[in-house]
Order: C-alpha cells, then structure tokens, then sequence
C-alpha cells in the first residue's frame, strides 16, 4: 500500500468507526423517548386565562437508524390538557412509534389521531419529532420537504403579556429589535395597557383578546379605539362559541378579526368563515405539523388570511412552526423567546424576521 492509499484506508476505517459509535441502535430498531421539561419564564406570563413563571412541555425523541428526530407540545388548559395527559397519551401509542415505518409518517399519525381522543399537545409532539426525523432521513429542512423558501419567512411579532402600566412600558422597551409588536388585552385594563405600549413606541400593534369580552357592543367599541391606536387586527374578541355575535362585530369594525381559540383543527375552519377574517394555527392545538399544514391549506383555499402561532414552548416546537411561515401572512412565533433556559436553538429572529435553520430536519442544535 503507497501512503496515500494508507492515507485513504485510515480515513474511511475512522468514518466507519465514526459511524458506527453514532448509531445506538441496529438499523431497524426504534427508540422512543418522552420527558415533561419546565420552561421557567423571563417575566411573569399573564393572558386572560391564566398567570405563571413556568410551563411544563412534552418532549419526545424518536430515534431509528441512528437518527434522533426530537418533538414538543405544549399541553393547553383549555382543552383540558396538561403535561401529564400529554406524556400518558404519547406513551399510549409507543408500540405504534416503535413498530411503524417512519417515512410513512401521514399513515402513522393518522392511525394514532384515530386512537387517541385530544390530547393535541401530545399529538404534536410525536408528529413532529417523525417530521423532524423524516426531513433528517432526507437530508433536507422540513420547509423543503414542504417545497418553501426560507427567504419568504414573515416578521414574527414579540408579544407582551398583561401587566402594570410601568412593566408594560419595560417590556415594550425590551422588544426594540422587534418591527410589530402583539399586545394581549381582553381585561378592564385594556386602555391603559394600549397607553403605556404608545408612550414608549409608534410600531403597527396586533392585539388579542383571548375570548375576553363577552359583550358584542363592548367588543365594537374597543375595536374601533383600537384601530385608531394603530392596531393592524384584532385576536380573538369574543368567546370561540359566541360564532353569531363576532359575525356581527365584524359587519362593524375595519380591522380584520382572527380566530384562535375558535379555531383548532381543519375541521373547524369552513363554519368560521362569515365570522372571522383570518385564522392562527398553532401545531400544540392542531396536534402537530401535518394537520397545520392542512390548516393553512383549507384556510387559504377558502380566501381567509393566515398566522402561525405558538404557545409558551421551547425552540423545538417554535422551530417545527417557523419551518412552514413561508406559507403565512402573519407570525407571532415567540414562544422560545420568552423562556431563560430553552433546552436547544433553532429558528432565530433578526430585526423581528425569522432565520430558519438551513440544516436537515428541524435544524436543532443543543441549547
Ligand atoms: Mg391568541
């Protein structure tokens, strides 16, 4: 052997044993892993439905021929889940994770929707960690396996949550890089929250109301108050079941009104049409990547506007979702961004854009 044979020799026998030290398993075998991870808070998160320092996702990882995909959902009260009935549910379906062919992941998620009743956040965190895992397998972004262009990723908005006048006043401060800001209202100090955003900055707002005014006439009034403070549209005014009275704020405001606790599935799109605009799609209420793609489909199909969205939650779920913004008018995909020990990085935001990672899958490195 001539040294640059022995040369070549040793290289592929290090790449071998490389390899081989990467697969933990026999091609072939699956592993599954679930853990409930606690996400502490920069600030105190408050919305009309709830007040916290920390939320406790899902996560997943799914592992097979060496290849880990990882997975998040973020268990919503609302739908009377949390992250122990999300973990109990991602484990009820192990042996169809361990026993399924992972490239056919349509099939695979179909079969477990059938089986498990809700529990969407721990849907999504099983969907995603194959989709994470399918996009590894080929070697390509999961926005390309959807055929995007990353360049056409919207602004996310930064969202500032209720609170003191004076700490709404910070928190806007602290979201200088950010073009669009989201401000969440819907309590009886919803002025004065607007007041103190306008006293630090002039940036088009979008506001949601997370279901919190009740009243139709109310609703109007504080929309068309909005409009004049710059608001671009309005999250959410009413409860999701009062359908016949937001179709009647909307004959009476200009603002487009989008529906988010209105709207969880594709299902449920064609009846919101005459009442809202537009609809936020979140894959921890939708049950993960697949069905908020269909989500964005029907909703585009049937001329409404679209947003992605996302719960408190770490970059993987953030990630998953920025990775199908290319197909959406608006993004408030800041979840990650409001947690001070995200577990992994993925999606980044510039001046308020989103950077989606350029690697196979998800994109995610350790945090
Ligand atoms: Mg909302």
């Amino acid at each position: 052997m001539n040294r640059r044979n022995f040369v070549k020799a040793a290289a592929s026998a290090t790449a071998a044993a490389t390899a081989a030290n990467a697969l933990p398993a026999p091609a072939g075998a699956a592993t599954l892993e679930t853990k409930i991870v606690r996400l502490n808070l920069q600030h105190t998160w408050t919305t009309t439905m709830s007040s916290s320092q920390y939320r406790d996702t899902l996560h997943t990882a799914f592992t097979r021929d060496g290849i880990t995909g990882h997975g998040e959902g973020a268990p919503i009260v609302r739908y009377h889940e949390d992250a122990v009935s999300a973990q109990k549910a991602a484990e009820s379906v192990r042996d169809v994770m361990l026993a399924a062919d992972p490239m056919q992941f349509t099939k695979v998620m179909a079969g477990i929707f059938r089986r498990v009743p809700g529990e969407w956040a721990g849907k999504a965190a099983l969907d995603i960690a194959l989709m994470d895992w399918v996009g590894q397998k080929l070697g390509i972004p999961l926005y390309s396996y959807f055929g995007l262009d990353p360049r056409d990723a919207p602004l996310t908005t930064f969202s500032i949550g209720i609170d003191t006048p004076e700490i709404t006043r910070q928190k806007t401060k602290e979201a200088a890089d950010f073009p669009v800001l989201k401000v969440k209202v819907g309590l009886a100090t919803d002025e004065p929250t607007i007041e103190a955003v306008r006293s630090v900055t002039d940036k088009p707002l979008r506001v949601d109301a997370n279901e919190g005014w009740k009243d139709k006439e109310e609703a109007v009034r504080k929309i068309n108050w909005l409009e004049k403070h710059g608001v671009e549209f309005i999250e959410q005014p009413m409860p999701a079941g009062m359908l016949e009275e937001t179709r009647w704020v909307r004959s009476r405001v200009h603002i487009p009104i989008m529906a988010d606790e209105a709207c969880q599935r594709a299902s449920d799109i064609p009846k919101l049409k005459e009442c809202f605009d537009g609809v936020n799609v979140k894959l921890d209420k939708s049950g993960g990547v697949l069905e908020a793609y269909r989500m964005i489909a029907i909703a585009k199909s049937l001329g409404m506007r679209t947003m992605l969205g996302c719960m408190v939650s770490s970059s993987v779920s953030v990630t998953a979702a920025a990775h199908l913004s290319p197909l959406v008018d608006y993004a408030d995909l800041d979840g990650n961004l409001l947690i001070a020990n995200d577990p992994f990085r993925g999606v980044t935001v510039e001046k308020g854009k989103l950077i989606l990672p350029r690697k196979p899958g998800l994109g995610l490195t350790a945090g």
